[in-house]
């Protein structure tokens, strides 16, 4: 029998430190961090560190243990450590409780046979010296691979339709790609992916998907619930004395500075919510030079308060679509979405009996061997989270080629054509075309501008996978 191992998933400010601890004192376990900002040591309130006591004496890993000046660990080592810490609790017969709110750490641990993608339709446009000498030689036998995509398409069309389906009219570089594959194997690219597909799937039939017995939780709670809860929680944790922590942080910064040092300060805690808003406030609070009045320093100290409310909400919001969207998918491919159990802390008052106690009972049944119920049947929020998520995650994609001729942008896929629509980077582009041609100055909107999104509408269509997340 595979050893157990408890993995819990959830935004920030949803209780998960709280409910790992809580399984853990039930049930003889020891925590491993998961928390990207959280191994920073000395930071226990920017980065919502449980207090000593909150512990309750279960050993933690991978909790507080970098310095400020080391980055921020990548998955591939977060992942080597993890595991050896996991093999070390099993060996000692106690159960280990992986938790955090670093989606990427979690499900680099979880699906490490990631699906090698040999469709050409997710991979890059790079093309290496080698692969251009090849194309050449190619080109010399195969004329027609010099030729235009339209005549190229049309030659796919009639020994591969379902891979000329696929391809936008323009994208001269995947049709050529299918063409090729045709010309040099004497079968179709559509024939060999599916058998590609098949293996894999066979492969996957045939080996168990994961080395441990895995009970995995989503703590989930609703967005206007969590916001307000959010919120508060910042007030709270700038009385308890946020700003002597961001303080410490500033001034290891200037010391780095003075020394000459390059810091990257796009990453690691840098970044960290909590600091970055508050760096005009200490630097008005620390300048020599000038005196700001104090009613001064109060309106920068309440706007960092305020940028700290935002970007905790919006920071809690990509991780809840981390979730929603790329766990589950991956969850769904390697049939784990049974042993997937969304718990609700929407509501505070109810953390006992909906958090504490169904998990709790969840993990009794798990480790003795018993039945479990549907994850779908937890709750009502369970039912209409995952309803929601796995259908979207079903929905079969309908194939267009549309160019937005504003943008210079081909879709592909008709739901991230409709949803390009929609964004803010298209509307802004096409409010500018229209001022440009009605021959107004475009002052304060210029073509190509990065357009600041913290609800980030385009993450589907544009950049959502290999996304690395900030912490
Ligand atoms: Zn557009």
């Amino acid at each position: 029998m595979a050893d157990p191992l408890v993995v819990i998933y959830g935004s920030t400010g949803t209780g998960k430190s709280d409910l790992a601890v809580e399984l853990a004192t039930r049930f003889n376990g020891e925590i491993i961090n998961a928390d990207a900002m959280q191994m920073y040591r000395g930071l226990p309130i920017i980065t919502n560190q449980l207090t000593p006591e909150e512990q309750r004496g279960i050993p933690h890993y991978l909790l507080g243990n970098i310095g400020l000046d080391e980055e921020p660990w990548s998955v591939t080592s977060w992942k080597r450590e993890a595991t050896k810490i996991i093999s070390d609790i099993r060996s000692r017969g106690k159960l280990p409780i992986v938790v955090g709110g670093t989606s990427y750490y979690l499900d680099g641990l979880l699906f490490d046979e990631k699906l090698v993608e040999s469709d050409p339709a997710t991979t890059d446009g790079s093309e290496t010296a080698a692969a251009k000498a090849t194309r050449d030689e190619l080109a010399s036998q195969h004329p027609i691979l010099r030729e235009s995509a339209e005549v190229m398409l049309a030659k796919l069309q009639e020994v591969d339709p379902a891979m000329a389906e696929r391809w936008h009219p323009k994208d001269i570089r995947k049709i050529r790609n299918s063409l090729e594959i045709y010309l040099t194997t004497g079968r179709r690219a559509s024939d060999i992916y599916a058998e590609q597909r098949a293996r894999k799937e066979a492969k996957r039939a045939e080996q168990p998907p994961s080395p441990w017995n895995l009970l995995l939780f989503w703590l989930y709670a609703k967005p206007d619930m969590l916001n307000e809860r959010l919120d508060k929680r910042v007030d709270k944790m700038v009385a308890n004395g946020l700003l002597d922590e961001t303080s410490s942080v500033y001034d290891y910064l200037q010391r780095r500075l003075a020394a000459g040092d390059t810091v990257d300060r796009t990453k690691g805690i840098w970044q960290s919510i909590g600091f970055r808003q508050f760096e005009s406030y200490l630097s008005a609070v620390k300048s020599t030079e000038t005196d700001t009045p104090q009613a001064a320093l109060e309106k920068l100290k309440q706007q960092g308060i305020e940028d700290t409310k935002t970007a905790t909400r919006q920071y809690a919001k990509y991780q809840i679509r981390w979730i929603a969207r790329k766990t589950i998918a991956a969850l769904q491919e390697e049939n784990l979405l049974s042993n997937f159990y969304l718990l609700d802390s929407s509501n505070i008052s109810h953390w006992h009996s909906e958090v504490a106690e169904k998990g709790s009972s969840l993990l009794a049944k798990h480790l003795a061997h018993q039945p479990l119920p549907r994850p779908e049947d937890l709750s009502d929020t369970a039912r209409e989270v995952l309803a929601e998520q796995l259908e979207r995650s079903n929905r079969p994609e309908t194939i267009c080629n549309k160019t937005c001729e504003v943008c210079e942008k081909e879709f592909r896929i008709e739901e991230q054509w409709q949803k390009h629509l929609k964004s803010k980077k298209h509307q802004k582009a096409v409010k500018w075309a229209k001022r440009q041609a009605e021959g107004w100055p475009t002052r304060g909107v210029a073509k190509g501008d990065k357009v600041e999104e913290g609800t980030n509408d385009d993450v589907d269509a544009d950049d959502a996978d290999g996304q690395v997340p900030k912490p």
